[in-house]
């Protein structure tokens, strides 16, 4: 990835660059001159986006790599797998299901999206309104920041697996319970079984809490390497939260650098 591109995905993130006035930008060129602006905010409203921005040639650095380091899987091997009787007889189980109260207000299951050999797997919780017309997870503005956020290490959405903890939306967008979180477990337990990601993204608070079975606020499980049976989890913001609040987006970026880091770490 080049500096340019790079940069763009971080600003598509909304992670303001620290920049001199009438000068080109290049990750890495950066200065500790407070003379210095932001072309947008100014540094006074984005300390933050100061201290990311000394990151950057690291983590670009890391962009660099994610792909030579661990050869993914092809797009083209996700559509190989598209009739996997496996697959396919798991994701006909999850349209059939009633298990819990959720079918009767369901428009369709949401089954999961991506590449079915993925290194990189993301747990969200639910669908939401769009999610549920269109039946496949992070769609709408949220999977369109999520999808920008992947790029920006270097993720195409298509190279990774995504899914909901729930396959069905849950009325109003309320927060799952834990029955209905217990009767679909054994549909992502399947997925994650048959993807054998070598990384899970557990994308926001309820996502992260459910799958490591914790109470502990989302700022504990950040920047922490946990668990999933023999797999390692980051956890990360939900975009939805992360539309709402822009400051977060700065601690979203540490989020996947943090991610990345574990990822290299798992060659050696
Ligand atoms: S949320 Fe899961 S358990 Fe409940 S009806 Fe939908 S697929 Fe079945």
């Amino acid at each position: 990835m080049d500096n340019a591109t790079g940069l763009q995905y971080l600003e598509a993130m909304g992670i303001d660059v620290w920049v001199t006035r009438h000068q080109p930008v290049a990750i890495g060129q950066a200065t500790d001159h407070p003379e210095n602006t932001f072309e947008s905010g100014g540094w006074a409203e984005h300390p933050e986006a100061y201290q990311e921005q000394h990151s950057m040639q690291t983590a670009a650095n890391a962009m660099e790599t994610v792909s030579a380091d661990f050869p993914r899987h092809s797009a083209a091997s996700q559509f190989a797998h598209a009739n996997d009787p496996i697959w396919k007889d798991l994701q006909h189980e999850v349209s059939l299901c009633r298990a819990c109260s959720l079918c009767e207000t369901r428009t369709q299951t949401v089954f999961g999206v991506g590449n079915k050999q993925a290194s990189w797997m993301l747990i969200g919780e639910a669908p939401g309104q769009n999610e549920d017309l269109q039946g496949e997870p992070f769609v709408g503005k949220a999977g369109q920041l999520l999808t920008e956020m992947l790029r920006a290490i270097n993720l195409k959405r298509e190279d990774v697996y995504i899914a909901n903890m729930l396959k069905c939306r849950p009325p109003n967008n309320r927060d799952p319970q834990a029955e209905e979180i217990a009767a679909c477990n054994h549909f992502l337990q399947q997925q994650i079984d048959l993807i054998q990601p070598k990384i899970i993204l557990a994308v926001g608070r309820i996502a992260a809490q459910n799958l490591l079975n914790t109470q502990r606020p989302l700022a504990q499980l950040r920047g922490v390497e946990h668990q999933l049976g023999n797999v390692p989890l980051i956890v990360i913001h939900h975009p939805a939260y992360l539309l709402r609040s822009l400051l977060e987006k700065a601690k979203a970026w540490s989020d996947l650098q943090f991610a990345l880091r574990v990822y290299q770490k798992l060659k050696t």
